[in-house]
C-alpha cells in the first residue's frame, strides 16, 4: 500500500510538471520560470515526504500553527517553506522567524512587524525575508490583500497603494519580489484570465514606480486554473488538491 501511494503521489508530480510545462510554452515561456509550490495544508507529514521524495523542494502552508511542527519534522530535507494565507499580526513573529518567503503581504502594518521580528533573530536569519504583495485584484469583499480591482475606484486605492509600498520598500528586513492574487473559485478562464491579467500589467505598471524593485514575481494559479496563470506570467503556482488530491478537512 505505501508504495503504491508513493508511486501516486510522485505520478501526480510528474502530470503536474508536464501541464506547467506545456503552458508554458504555450504562452512561448520557458518552463524553468514556473516554480511549482505544492501546497501541504492538512496534509500529514508522511504524505509530504512522498512529494519530497518526487523532487518537491517548495512547500507551502496557509497557517502558522498548523506550519511550525511540519517545518521541525522537515528540517532534514531542507524544503523551501512558503507561507500562503493570511497572516495574522501575532503570528507576524514566527511566520518571520519560520518562513522563507510570505506571500500574503496585505498591510503596512504587518510588514512593519515582520521586519522587526527579522531584526531582532539571530545573525543568520538576519537576511532580508521576501515578500510578495497580494492584491484583491477580484474585489470580492471576502478576500484578503490591497484593494486594486483595475476599477475606476482605483484613483483613491492607488495613491494609497504608492505610499504603503513605498514605506515597505524602505523596510531593510524585507524584500520585495512581486505580487500574489487569488482568483474566485472557479475553473472558467472567462472569469480567471482577466483576473490573473490584471495582476500581470499592475506588476508591470508597480514596476515602472518602483524601478528599484524586482518584481521578478507573479504569485497566481491553483488546481483550478494554474494553466491560465501561467499563460498570463505566473512564475510561482501553489498546488494542493491536484497533487494530494481532494482535501477531507
Ligand atoms: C489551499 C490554497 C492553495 C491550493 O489550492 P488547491 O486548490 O488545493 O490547489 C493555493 N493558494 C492558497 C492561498 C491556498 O489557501
Amino acid at each position: 500500500m505505501q508504495n503504491e501511494a508513493m508511486s501516486d503521489i510522485a505520478n501526480r508530480v510528474a502530470a503536474i510538471r508536464e501541464r506547467i510545462s506545456a503552458a508554458a510554452q504555450r504562452a512561448g515561456r520557458d518552463p524553468s520560470e514556473i516554480t511549482l509550490v505544492v501546497v501541504t495544508k492538512t496534509q500529514p507529514i508522511a504524505r509530504i515526504e512522498q512529494a519530497i521524495a518526487a523532487g518537491i523542494v517548495h512547500l507551502g502552508e496557509n497557517r502558522v500553527q498548523e506550519a511550525l511542527p511540519k517545518i521541525a519534522a522537515l528540517q532534514h530535507a531542507r524544503p523551501t517553506w512558503h507561507l500562503i494565507g493570511h497572516l495574522q499580526r501575532n503570528k507576524a513573529r514566527n511566520a518571520a522567524l519560520f518562513f522563507d518567503t510570505i506571500h500574503a503581504l496585505d498591510s503596512l502594518r504587518l510588514a512593519e512587524l515582520l521586519n522587526r521580528a527579522r531584526a531582532e533573530s539571530t545573525p543568520a536569519e538576519r537576511r532580508p525575508l521576501p515578500v510578495l504583495l497580494q492584491i484583491n485584484i477580484s474585489g470580492e469583499a471576502q478576500k484578503e490583500g490591497f484593494a486594486l480591482t483595475g476599477g475606476r475606484e482605483d484613483q483613491q486605492h492607488w495613491p494609497a497603494l504608492l505610499v504603503d509600498i513605498a514605506q515597505i520598500a524602505a523596510l531593510p528586513y524585507l524584500r520585495i519580489e512581486g505580487l500574489m492574487t487569488i482568483a474566485p473559485f472557479t475553473s472558467d478562464p472567462q472569469t480567471t484570465r482577466p483576473v490573473f491579467r490584471s495582476l500581470r500589467h499592475l506588476r508591470d505598471r508597480l514596476a515602472r514606480h518602483f524601478p528599484g524593485i524586482a518584481w521578478q514575481h507573479l504569485s497566481m494559479g491553483m488546481t483550478n486554473d494554474f494553466e491560465i496563470a501561467i499563460e498570463e506570467g505566473a512564475t510561482l503556482v501553489r498546488i494542493g488538491r491536484a497533487i494530494f488530491g481532494e482535501r477531507t478537512s
